[in-house]
């Protein structure tokens, strides 16, 4: 589908070089380093009934810095972004409020497209939704029946304990997990996300993050969905031998990155709730698929709550970015907000954190507009250290801050010349690697 713009990345004199970044699979800040000069990014994205809240504005603004980075270090980056736009909670909201499930998505993405343009975050090269790739979906789900690492359930009980008909496809981990006996760098369930082994830590999760552990018929309570088949009154489609029905979650991304992306593709992101049991089973399903590792590294962004409490649907107290520009926020304010805490540490959208940030924007914004400026080139050397470490926007934000104090507290020049070449270098700087515009 289409993707969104953004506007073009300034050019800097020098580069950033290869960033390290805090791995799941490792536990470890890894070098992600691209290969042949390209580097390649997943990053999962939304499903359209709720668009873009503080939580989902802070995962893609992060991967955003990523994506900047290597592109300042001179670097290729292809990158994909899947929607959702078939799945349970998006039919339940259908359902609930009367719209129709196709348009529901259409206009949340719309709204999300129009929320990342004005968060200027970089478009992804390949905008997928889980609708335009069911034809490829299908074809690997029966490849992987044929290879007896998927099979089919009889009739039973779903989850809640409501009739199921036969003919739901089950990805089979224990198949899967003994191809590791072939392969030292095979998958097993996991491996992706330190809990390799540990059932105990993947069962809950598992169960909280849309699996069915009590479907009868599975061979293991962790096996995921590969194919639900058609029920009345949910929209499906041509599944050929797997029969009419809609693709299960992971094996949309999995099957969508394969498509696009080099295996093993360089960082698969998203939030951290995605690392188990999301990131995991699609790597799962993708090493199944291809015989190759998924991707290189797996990143994950925090969560974001509301003034102290969980940010959910449920509790109706989501923080909406198209409800903030509505009211007048400056999309650049959001950005600096998210950007004053660091991707891995879980923080709390606030009025007062908003107001700080328009406050330091602001200030920023003064000394942009003085015509000289000094101390760029610090400011880039310090803003390019920061985020190549774990990528640290806030300590990014800091070299920011203290340009600015310099240039507006008149010592601007002191030991160096001012120039309008600096107060163009500035401001290219915090576009390009923070991606705001002063
Ligand atoms: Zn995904």
């Amino acid at each position: 589908m289409k993707s969104w713009t953004s506007r073009p990345v300034p050019a800097l004199p020098g580069t950033s070089g290869t960033p390290r970044v805090h791995d799941t699979r490792t536990g470890a800040p890894e070098p992600l380093a691209a290969r042949d000069g390209r580097a390649s990014l997943y990053v999962c994205g939304i499903t359209p009934y709720d668009a873009t809240h503080m939580g989902h504005a802070a995962t893609y603004v992060n991967f955003d810095l990523l994506h900047r980075v290597w592109r300042d270090a001179g670097h290729e980056v292809d990158y994909v972004q899947n929607v959702t736009d078939v799945d349970d909670p998006l039919l339940e909201r259908a359902n609930a409020t009367g719209v129709d499930w196709r348009e529901l998505a259409a206009s949340q993405t719309e709204l999300f497209r129009t929320d990342m343009t004005a968060l200027n975050v970089l478009p992804p090269d390949h905008y997928v939704g889980a609708t335009e790739a069911v034809d490829w979906i299908v074809t690997a789900v029966e490849g992987l029946v044929e290879r007896g690492l998927a099979y089919r359930v009889p009739a039973g009980t779903g989850q809640d304990g409501e009739p199921a008909p036969a003919g739901d496809v089950y990805f089979d981990v224990a198949a899967a997990d003994a191809l590791r006996a072939e392969d030292p760098d095979a998958w097993v369930v996991g491996s992706t996300c330190r809990l390799e082994g540990d059932r105990e830590q993947m069962l809950p999760l598992f169960t909280g993050h849309g699996g069915d552990p009590d479907r009868t018929g599975k061979r293991d309570p962790l096996d995921p969905l590969l194919w639900r088949v058609e029920r009345p009154g949910e929209p499906a489609w041509d599944g050929g031998s797997l029969g009419a029905g809609r693709p299960g979650w992971h094996i949309e991304c999995s099957v969508i990155a394969l498509r696009h992306l080099p295996r093993p593709f360089t960082v698969q992101g998203g939030g951290s709730d995605l690392a188990f049991p999301h990131h995991d089973m699609g790597a799962g399903h993708s090493y199944a698929l291809s015989g190759e590792p998924m991707a290189e590294h797996f990143v994950h962004t925090a969560m974001v709550g509301l003034d102290g409490e969980k940010m959910s649907k449920s509790k109706g107290n989501l923080v909406l970015v198209s409800a903030l520009r509505q009211q007048g926020v400056d999309p650049a304010a959001i950005r600096v907000a998210i950007l004053s805490h660091h991707y891995r540490t879980d923080w709390f959208w606030t009025e007062d954190l908003l107001e700080q940030s328009r406050r330091r924007l602001a200030t920023w914004r003064e000394a942009a507009a003085k015509p000289e400026t000094a101390g760029a080139d610090a400011m880039l050397e310090a803003v390019r250290a920061a985020l190549g470490e774990d990528l640290n926007a806030p300590a990014a934000l800091i070299a920011v801050d203290a340009w600015a104090a310099r240039n507006l507290g008149g010592a601007a020049a002191r030991g160096r010349a001012a120039s309008s070449e600096d107060t163009r270098l500035a401001r290219d700087t915090v576009e390009a690697l923070l991606g705001i515009v002063l």
